[in-house]
């Protein structure tokens, strides 16, 4: 399939992996937005939110403790992170294969842009 995250999951394109198991994966975002910026991402190809069903609540539960467990390592759990899963374009989604991203270290506004 063509798709970037896939590509990552399997081997075939690099990227920094600093977390995976048997549902999931976790990189550096290449152009970061935040002092930290990770992405948590699904080993099963899943498009968009959209597409998530009752069947994969355990593994959306998963990627959400993955993210709490990520910022507890990365010491920005006291001070406040942030996930964020836009959904199609309109939201900023460009990589059609679902993913948290986990933003800290720094100050965060309200509402997002
Ligand atoms: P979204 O716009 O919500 O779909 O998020 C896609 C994210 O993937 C963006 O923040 C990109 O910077 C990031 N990204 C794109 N290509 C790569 C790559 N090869 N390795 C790591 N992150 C990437
Ligand atoms: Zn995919």
């Amino acid at each position: 399939m063509d798709c970037l995250f896939c590509k990552i999951a399997a081997g075939d394109i690099p990227a920094n992996i600093i977390y995976r198991d048997d549902q999931v994966m976790a990189f550096d975002d290449i152009n970061p937005q935040a002092p930290h910026h990770k992405l948590i991402v699904p080993l099963k190809h899943i498009a968009t939110l959209n597409d998530v069903q009752p069947e994969n609540n355990a593994l959306i539960g998963h990627m959400v403790l993955t993210a709490k467990a990520l910022a507890k390592e990365l010491k920005v759990d006291k001070e406040g992170y942030r996930i964020i899963m836009n959904c199609n374009a309109g939201a900023g989604q460009t990589v059609f294969h679902i993913h948290l991203h986990l933003l800290g270290g720094r100050q965060f506004k309200w509402p997002p842009g």
